[in-house]
Parts: structure tokens; sequence; C-alpha cells
């Protein structure tokens, strides 16, 4: 049998959705690093956070997620026009 990729499974509650996330990661994510902790980017549903991994692969730290980025789309408001009454 070949020497597959060890998966490191891990759950942590995403701080966006605030569900619970579901993910792996191997050793390459630390293999090239050259300080720790390393960070890691977690694909949860539509979207994605930052995770720090320590050289042991345990989770470090969790990164909160960035300020709206200019790109990052708005839920749409639902903008109520007030529209003055005229009498
Ligand atoms: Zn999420």
């Amino acid at each position: 049998m070949a020497a597959q990729t060890r998966k490191y499974w891990k759950a942590l509650k995403c701080p966006i959705c605030g569900q619970r996330a579901v993910f792996y990661v191997t050793m390459e994510a630390v293999k090239d690093a050259t300080q720790y902790p390393v960070p890691f980017e977690v694909f949860h549903e539509d979207h994605k956070f930052l995770i720090y991994l320590d050289s042991g692969l345990l989770i470090s730290r969790i990164e909160e997620p960035q300020p709206t980025l200019s790109s990052t789309p708005q839920p749409t408001k639902k903008k109520k026009t007030k529209k003055k009454k005229t009498k």
C-alpha cells in the first residue's frame, strides 16, 4: 500500500456562520513552515476562515473573520423608502 498522506480531522465552530466546521489538515500544511504557528485556510460551505496550526497540527488559534472587504457581497438590506406622507 502506498504511503498515504495522513489526514488529521478537526472540528471546530466556524467563526463566520457559527456552525460546526469539519475539515482535515495534513503534514503538508506545516512541513515547509519556518515558523509557527502556520496559517491555514479552512473552507466551510461557501466561505472560509483562517486558523493557525502549530508543529503538531494542533489548532493554535482561530482568526476572526476580516471586517467586510469591498468585494464581499453584503446581504441586501431591505431598503424601505420612507415616503413622507403628502397631505
Ligand atoms: Zn461556516
